[in-house]
């Protein structure tokens, strides 16, 4: 098989048109939607679905009730499973464990590249979807995960790949559009021409292949409406939450998972930064209900799959606790919500449950099958 980072440099436009899906094959989509949401950057079931400790209240007081509730996910313990952000969210999108290589030369390293499709990749290749609805929002410092887009799997791959929408991807854009304009002060075109090469070096890979017209022109009306100088648009997780929204109304996906990631910051020893990262996404995830709850086309026709990657060590005599790489049991304990048209209502999951059945579940709720998937669908879910 030809090295794949070989294969996108050759791959020209043209040899990318007969690789699309074919739309006589693939049969037309009419839903139910999923969002798919990382609950992201590593939370322990204390500070997020515990009745009392919670600092996600919404998800916990509201959307739980209305939906099925898995208390007790886990990611199990396997030699080699490393309890960590882009590991868990592999897992959540393969269905799999370990499903993933190093991506790499020195330039990439730590940067993990799935080796099993995904689920956009086995959505792209049951239906007539195009990639700009089925969307990955991500982080802004998380450049790595630039490559969950597509696996290695030699009969998915790149013709069924899901878009990205993150700030690294925006940057892109921009810059080589005041470059292509040409029409900027001299010190804004060097200014220009030095983050383009910068984030070029960063992630090779990060325009090969271009994106669509579809997410050039969302990006074209971002910049219009937040301009150039970054000071004006949300961070953080706000942004994936901004970027999400925008694309629910723009792009209208299908498939969406947006990867938070905030409460990682933790990492640095604030525990208020990690509590506070959990609020904020709970209010984004409020903000997405809403959101599709206003909108007729997703009303009443979108899923809700709500997960972490990953849980945390549950240790206080470490020297800076919250970690979680060390292989902790509640480093392995995490939990699912689902709520949306095909859930159970008001339904407690109560027993462990893998975290390989997510993939499978959502394969389940949108006519698909993950056929490389090892988990099993949580049928009790499926109504
Ligand atoms: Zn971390």
């Amino acid at each position: 098989m030809m090295d794949r980072r070989t294969f996108n440099l050759g791959l020209g436009a043209a040899a990318l048109g007969t690789m699309l899906p074919n739309p006589v094959r693939a049969q037309g989509y009419t839903g139910p939607n999923v969002i798919l949401v990382r609950f992201g950057g590593g939370v322990r079931r204390a500070e997020t679905i515990g009745e009392a400790t919670t600092f996600a209240p919404y998800l916990r007081h509201v959307l739980a009730p209305r939906g099925t509730f898995v208390p007790d996910m886990r990611i199990a313990q396997l030699d080699g499973v490393d309890t960590s952000h882009a590991e868990g969210t592999l897992n959540l999108l393969t269905g799999r464990y370990l499903a993933y290589r190093d991506a790499g030369s020195k330039l990439l390293q730590d940067r993990l590249e799935p080796t099993e499709p995904t689920l956009f990749e086995y959505l792209r290749e049951a239906f007539d979807i195009p990639s700009h609805q089925a969307l990955l929002i991500n982080g802004e410092d998380r450049p790595q995960e630039e490559f969950f887009t597509y696996g290695v799997n030699e009969h998915y791959g790149i013709a069924f790949r899901s878009e990205m929408l993150s700030l690294h991807r925006f940057k892109l854009y921009k810059n080589a559009a005041i470059l292509a304009e040409g029409t900027a002060p001299e010190a804004a075109m060097a200014a220009a021409q030095e983050e383009y090469a910068a984030l070029m070096a960063a992630d090779p890979r990060a325009i090969s292949p271009d994106q669509s017209p579809e997410v050039t022109g969302f990006w074209e009306r971002w910049r219009a409406h937040y301009g150039d100088d970054g000071f004006r648009n949300p961070r953080g997780d706000r942004l994936l939450t901004a970027l999400a929204v925008r694309a629910l109304a723009e792009l209208r996906p299908r498939l969406m998972m947006v990867n938070y990631q905030d409460p990682d910051y933790v990492h640095w020893g604030n525990a208020s930064h990690y509590t506070r990262a959990i609020q904020v996404i709970d209010e984004g995830l409020q903000r997405l209900v809403e959101v599709v709850e206003a909108d007729p086309f997703y009303r009443e026709n979108t899923v809700f799959v709500i997960s972490p990657d990953c849980g945390r060590d549950d240790n206080a005599l470490m020297g800076v606790p919250f970690q979680h790489h060390f292989n902790s049991r509640s480093a392995h304990e995490t939990w699912a919500v689902l709520y949306g048209p095909g859930v159970a209502r008001g339904a407690v999951l109560d027993k462990p449950v893998d975290q390989s059945a997510v993939a499978p579940t959502v394969a389940a709720l949108m006519g698909f099958r993950a056929g490389q998937a090892e988990g099993d669908a949580l049928e009790e879910v499926l109504t």
